[in-house]
């Protein structure tokens, strides 16, 4: 060998062994990482779910599924699971868990079913709705949080989700009438194109009232009459108009 030269063939021998405990320990790190986010949102939907009384096994097995912490800006990812709901941008909200499943188990989704809502913010809801039904189509005021959403389930590979920018006041004419409508931001009274667009035989979930301080209200459409049950009170981000005042 030339002094001042490397003998190539013993850099094998020693690279080898480096890359591969790089590349094990990495992949090994992301393994728990994944794994201790499943453990959380099984204990989440133990917990916080199921123990406050939601049954339908489909809403169950979507909390399991859809990954949460991917839905939050990266610096809340670890409380993703916690009980409660968490900042997403624009001085919006995704909301608690509980509340996600309480309002798609009150739909009485189907596979077919065709749901409209109202207020995408993160785009965690819409997947929730998504795991259970057959399409769903969702408006969200602020144009950045609907293309991140939508960028977002897209590279999850959700095919039956259709996200648009713009005012949910006033519905999705278009693709009506739903068999579900839920609105996850607050107006002081129901919009009336969002009944108009309820199918009949439809439920709408909807959380009603002023600033911070609602009632959950449950509707239903039989004979084109809509029948009205309060079911909890809640506190949501209120429905705004375009110019940013509150419905
Ligand atoms: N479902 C969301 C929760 C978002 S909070 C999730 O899973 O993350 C409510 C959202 O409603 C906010 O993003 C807010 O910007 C949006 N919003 C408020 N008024 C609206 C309106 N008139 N039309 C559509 N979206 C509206």
């Amino acid at each position: 060998m030339i002094r001042g030269q490397y003998n190539l063939s013993i850099m094998p021998k020693i690279l080898l062994p480096v890359m591969f405990s790089f590349i094990f320990n990495n992949c090994n790190s992301q393994i728990n990482i994944e794994d201790k986010n499943k453990m959380k949102r099984e204990t989440m939907v133990e917990s916080q779910i199921k123990a406050r009384g939601i049954k339908n096994q489909e809403v169950l097995n979507a909390m399991l599924k859809v990954e949460r912490h991917l839905f939050v800006p990266a610096e809340f990812a670890a409380q993703a699971y916690t009980d409660n709901p968490l900042p997403i941008g624009e001085g919006q909200t995704i909301s608690q868990p509980y509340i996600v499943a309480l309002m798609t188990e009150v739909l009485d989704l189907g596979k077919t079913s065709k749901v409209l809502e109202i207020g995408t913010g993160s785009g965690y809801q819409a997947a929730v709705l998504a795991e259970i039904c057959g399409s769903v189509y969702s408006i969200e005021i602020f144009e950045s949080l609907a293309s991140k959403a939508r960028d977002l389930l897209k590279i999850l590979g959700y095919k039956n989700i259709i996200i648009k920018s713009g005012d949910g006041y006033t519905g999705w004419k278009e693709h009506s009438p739903f068999d579900a409508i839920i609105v996850t931001c607050a107006p002081t009274e129901i919009p009336e194109p969002l009944t108009e667009q309820l199918a009949e035989g439809g439920k709408m979930i909807i959380p009603v009232g002023e600033s911070y301080a609602q009632e959950l209200v449950l509707l239903e459409k039989h004979n084109g009459k809509i029948k009205e049950k309060a079911i909890v009170p809640v506190r949501f981000v209120p429905m705004i108009t375009p110019s940013g005042e509150k419905y």
